[in-house]
């Protein structure tokens, strides 16, 4: 079988494995190595043009210099070319949350016959891609179909290396004819556009006028699964869905916890440096390595960067991680779920404000006019996702990420905040305005009182809390492996915009009507709290008794997806994006749309996959056996001998295997099944009626890998795939 082919070659295969030696070079000098960054700028374009893009990259001035462009874009080629690069790129983010491309060469010819390099201001500026295949919902139609990419000057381009040439790759937007948003990145501009002013007037009220700009930061860090290539060759539901559609628990699973922060194995550790020089190489700051709880997980993270650097680096981490895994002959798995009965895969979404001087706006401060402030902002970001819980709720939905919330993992689906004991007890406090002594002794008065030290995250402790307080920033923790974090981290910006214009309005009027800013403070935020507490849950969120106390508490539990894509286009919704200007009404609507389709797509496409396994590997695997057992009754009975046994073991296994073939008929006519309706209702029906047949019909597949022959199966096992390395 294909399986035991697979384990065959893994166990001959030997793979070059010290591909990396950092002595040659230093972590040092290969950091941003192929990237166009500030350095590169400074020494290749002419001053007054680099202290323009820099204006633009560091304070969000608009780009005005008509000669900019073409200065730019000569020094970028110039720089690319040094490094090998034959083509340039456009890099954008359509909505199927993926990045895109499309090359073109530096190539123009001569009328002599020879060629030049040319790579004017225009063509870096804006590109037509054309591109008219992305979903769109219902944006543009197919004979308006013109999509253009925009160049994004904050987010610097750089060269890709392959085995087979260079590229020069230049992160850009990508919109319609008419200016609608059709991918991840340009929201996610428009609302760190939207945060900057309205935290800005909170600095102002505290004196700070040095503040040019306030953008929010974003370390994501993200888990993975490393599996063997042979054996994702022989699984077909890996390759096409990323995650397997069967497969029996296996003896050994991660109940040893023999895996997590273990010694990570030598082929996973030189596919790490692989990748880790790779990223060095493209600026992005990748931190932290080690090995996840499940068995073959692994976890890697960056220090934090702007919230756009940050989206554009984790796609990039993505494509640098696949594209390694590779030379190792191994398989970089980013699916939430690949593997059921172990733990899934996520990605949790750091995420702070700060000041263009590098002021941390969630570091408690050590004097109370610093912590004053950090109140401020941190009941702000506690209000704004009390508000609007359905809103982040949705930023994580999608089939896979539906495995990991709602099911017996990491974290629910009910939005929570975990704020720990400490700033608990400080909120408690605040929310009393009493002037009672904190925990750690002493008297707390907003603008008076320094607060009590608030502990780092100590790791594990609250894990099971899907936004919780670490320190000096949220950690929003559920977020699907796969995800592009662009539209968590809209929402993000997007409602702490919201909250921090609410109470900037009301300071400002107190504060103009004569309050000290510290009484406006102690006045507002006690009722803010009132009203917002009931999303703050410091106990275990994985308990029962959490679902029982959140439905009292009228938090939404929206346990799978397709329930929460309604929330994109609710009132709230559509008030909220339009007026910071961060998505229209019709591209909430396209985006409503888009998610419904790409829900039905992705479980049609395992539902019909899940019918061609079981027709042409798991029933013949089936059948064989089954004739090998009725072979040998028919043979022991001849002989004379007692076959009561057997028999029973010949009709259990023909029942189960009528059983999983009537079902497999079920599923197959179920996924042909076009439900009446828009996108939305098709997204619902799959849920409901596809979804639960799946299911059924997994258990009863992992029945019969239990049953049949060990050498007539042909899947490789979870007790394979998981342990050999
Ligand atoms: P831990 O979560 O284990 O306590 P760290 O605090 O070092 O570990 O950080 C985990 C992730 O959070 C890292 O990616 C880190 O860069 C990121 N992070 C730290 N500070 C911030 C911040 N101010 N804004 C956004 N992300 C941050
Ligand atoms: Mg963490």
């Amino acid at each position: 079988t294909a399986r035991q082919q697979a384990i065959q070659t893994i166990a001959t295969t030997t793979y070059q494995l010290n591909r990396i030696v950092f002595k040659d070079k230093t972590l040092k000098e290969l950091f941003g190595a192929n990237v166009f960054g500030e350095a590169e700028q400074k020494a290749r374009l002419p001053k007054p043009i680099f202290k323009a893009l820099q204006k633009t990259i560091k304070l969000g001035a608009q780009l005005t210099d008509p000669n900019l462009a073409d200065a730019v874009a000569s020094a970028m080629k110039d720089w690319a070319i040094e490094h090998g690069a034959t083509h340039y790129t456009h890099l954008f983010q359509p909505l199927t949350g993926l990045t895109a491309e499309k090359h073109d060469s530096f190539l123009s010819p001569n009328s002599d016959g020879s060629a030049m390099s040319e790579f004017s201001g225009k063509e870096l500026v804006k590109g037509e891609p054309d591109a008219s295949s992305f979903p769109s919902g219902g944006l543009r139609a197919t004979f308006e179909a013109r999509g253009y990419t925009g160049w994004d000057p904050t987010s610097p381009a750089y060269i890709r290396e392959t085995p087979n040439g260079a590229t020069l790759v230049i992160p850009t937007v990508f919109v319609s004819w008419t200016g609608e948003a059709l991918d991840k990145k340009t929201p996610l501009l428009r609302s760190m556009e939207a945060l900057s002013p309205q935290a800005l007037r909170i600095l102002k009220l505290f004196g700070n006028d040095e503040a040019k700009k306030v953008i929010t930061t974003v370390g994501p860090e993200q888990e993975y699964f490393l599996i063997d290539k042979n054996f994702y060759y022989a699984r077909p539901d890996l390759i096409n869905c990323g995650r397997t559609l069967f497969g029996a628990k296996p003896p050994k699973g991660q109940e040893l916890e023999d895996q997590y922060f273990g010694t990570i194995p030598e082929r996973v550790i030189a596919c790490m440096a692989d990748c880790e020089m790779e990223m060095f190489k493209l600026g992005i700051p990748v931190k932290t390595r080690h090995n996840e709880v499940a068995p073959s997980q692994y976890e890697i993270a960056p220090i934090f960067e702007d919230s756009n650097l940050a989206t554009d680096h984790n796609q990039l981490t993505m494509d640098v991680m696949r594209r390694t895994a590779e030379t190792y002959g191994l398989v970089c798995l980013l699916h939430e779920k690949p593997f059921a009965g172990i733990n899934g895969s996520g990605k949790h979404n750091n995420w702070s404000m700060s000041t263009d001087a590098g002021e941390n706006l969630l570091n408690p401060g050590d004097n109370p006019h610093d912590n004053a402030q950090f109140l401020v902002f941190c009941v702000a970001v506690i209000r704004a996702v009390a508000k609007y819980p359905e809103l982040l709720r949705v930023t994580v939905a999608s089939a896979g990420n539906d495995h990991r919330l709602g099911a017996n993992e990491a974290p629910p689906a009910i939005i929570s905040i975990f704020l720990g004991d400490q700033l608990q007890d400080v909120m408690d406090q605040l929310e009393a305005s009493n002037l009672k002594s904190t925990k750690q002794g002493g008297h707390m008065e907003v603008g008076v009182s320094v607060l009590p030290k608030l502990p780092r995250d100590a790791g594990d402790r609250n894990r099971t809390s899907p936004f919780a307080f670490t320190g000096n920033k949220f950690e929003f923790r559920a977020v699907g492996s796969s995800f592009s974090i662009g539209g968590p981290n809209v929402v993000l910006n997007t409602i702490v915009a919201e909250s921090l214009d609410f109470i900037a309005t009301k300071l400002e009027a107190d504060v103009k009507a004569g309050k000290s800013l510290n009484k406006a403070i102690q006045d507002l935020l006690p009722g803010i709290l009132k009203e917002s507490k009931k999303v703050i849950f410091n106990g275990n969120g994985y308990s029962e008794e959490w679902q029982v106390e959140a439905a009292k508490r009228g938090l939404p539990n929206m346990k799978n997806s397709v329930d929460s894509f309604p929330s994109i286009i609710s009132k709230a919704s559509i008030e909220l994006f339009g007026k910071y200007k961060v998505l229209t009404e019709k591209e909430l609507h396209a985006r409503y749309e888009i998610f419904s389709e790409k829900y039905v797509k992705e479980i049609a496409i395992e539902a019909n996959m899940m019918v061609h396994m079981a027709k042409t590997m798991i029933v013949p695997a089936a059948l064989r056996y089954q004739a090998e057992v009725a072979a040998s009754v028919n043979a022991t009975k001849a002989a004379g001998v007692d076959v009561s046994t057997q028999m029973e073991h010949l009709k259990s296994l023909a029942n189960a295997i009528s059983k999983f073939q009537t079902l497999t008929g079920d599923l197959k006519s179920a996924a042909d099944h076009h439900a009446a309706g828009d996108a939305y209702g098709h997204a619902k029906y799959m849920k409901e009626t596809v979804v639960s047949k799946m299911e059924e019909l997994r258990k009863l597949g992992d029945g019969l890998e239990d049953m049949v022959a060990d050498d007539l199966w042909p899947l490789p096992t979870y007790r394979e795939m998981l342990f050999i390395k």
